[in-house]
């Protein structure tokens, strides 16, 4: 499952995600010689103070991407990137030809700016390179998002799908870009006045794809509307509570969140919970389990039908989860999604039918269920996606 800490780094795809700011604010004192006056900035923006120090790390360029690629590692222990390349790739949401895992790490190792190490709780900074005051801003939060809420545990309980990890970021990142904007907007960037350079250094065959982009910067676009509207509706204490109620269920409550409760989100949440401990016992070989979430059922239809088909079906989704089985080198997909009623199950059949059309290894099926300890019918439909090799 795609893991947050892509986005605890200060990535390219930020660079492009804000291209339209000004980036004339940076510095060439030392990047971490700079941390108390971003802190100032930081704390009287974001409204919450520092609990402890915040160290700073400046590295050379040799030790700053063994540091990205350390902390990617730890990450995805074993095999784990490689078993998501592959569940990506059966279900098509990136090409098969797309060295997803090993670009990851190479792009993020060439492109990462500066980053809040979680594990270490400290900021790295690369010492060869300007990094702007704005920037420092924005991992300060996450250094203070941590000393107040625990960011570590946050990320850990969070890993466990790309939909939780979608969710997370776009709590975390759209507070830290919030933060950010604002630092942007206020009279602290006139104290810098170099320009810092934007250099993405992507190798062609690592460009990536716009379905991976777009996973990528969720927590950015949909996070800092969510954090904007809950500030504005309900107050500073309300999205604190989210925090500390650890209340992230899914990416579908950063899309839904002006329409339904938390609860909503909160109640799908568990039905779909009781609906994998019912399923996970049919799969006993198991080697890698994800669940893609509205957002990534969006992503995955839109490349393959078109936009507004993708959300129009994801849009009833209560929940998925899927399970990667390995019976001798043979790889065998099996994704479940829950569905409210009919209606919205023959929907999905109807639209993935549409997006696998050119595909003999997928079968889908659909029928209702009852769940243990629950009187309404729902409708599941079920995917076995064989493997191409
Ligand atoms: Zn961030």
């Amino acid at each position: 499952m795609l893991k947050l800490i892509y986005y605890l780094i200060r990535f390219i795809f930020y660079f492009f995600a804000l291209s339209g700011f000004a980036f004339a604010e940076s510095t060439s004192n030392s990047a971490c010689s700079r941390i108390p006056d971003a802190l100032q900035a930081a704390t009287q923006l974001y409204g919450l103070s520092k609990k402890q120090p915040i160290s700073c790390r400046s590295l050379p360029a040799k030790e700053f991407k063994e540091a990205v690629i350390q902390m990617l590692s730890r990450q995805y222990p074993g095999n784990e990137l490689m078993l998501e390349e592959k569940s990506y790739k059966m279900l098509g949401l990136i090409p098969e030809k797309y060295s997803y895992a090993s670009c990851l790490l190479k792009t993020t190792a060439q492109n990462t700016s500066a980053f809040y190490d979680h594990a270490k709780s400290e900021i790295i900074v690369p010492d060869f390179e300007e990094v702007a005051t704005s920037t420092l801003v924005h991992e300060i939060v996450h250094a203070l998002q941590d000393q107040h809420f625990e960011l570590k545990d946050y990320a850990n309980l969070y890993y466990q799908s790309t939909d939780l990890a979608l969710a997370a970021a776009a709590l975390a990142e759209g507070e830290a870009a919030r933060v950010e904007e604002l630092f942007l907007a206020s009279s602290h960037t006139k104290l810098d006045n170099v320009t810092n350079e934007i250099k993405v250094t992507t190798e062609e065959e690592c460009h990536f794809p716009t379905q991976v982009e777009d996973l990528f910067t969720f927590g950015y676009q949909y996070g800092k509307k969510f954090i904007d509207f809950t500030l504005r509706t309900k107050g500073k204490d309300a999205l604190e509570n989210i925090w500390k109620n650890r209340a992230i269920y899914s990416s579908a409550q950063f899309l839904g969140y002006k329409k339904y409760p938390i609860e909503v989100f909160r109640q799908q949440a568990e039905l779909t919970n009781n609906y994998r401990k019912a399923i996970s016992q049919r799969h006993p070989f198991v080697v890698y389990n994800d669940a893609l979430g509205q957002f990534g059922l969006i992503t995955l239809f839109k490349h393959g039908t078109s936009h507004k088909i993708a959300v129009s079906t994801a849009v009833n989704l209560i929940g998925d989860f899927l399970f990667l089985e390995n019976h001798n080198s043979n790889y065998k997909l099996y994704w479940y999604t829950l569905w409210p009623d009919q209606a919205a199950a023959e929907k999905f059949k109807l639209t993935f039918g549409e997006y696998f059309r050119t595909r003999e290894n997928v079968t889908v099926s659909c029928n209702s269920l009852t769940l243990k300890d629950l009187t309404n019918v729902l409708f599941q439909c079920q995917v076995e996606i064989e493997d191409l090799g």
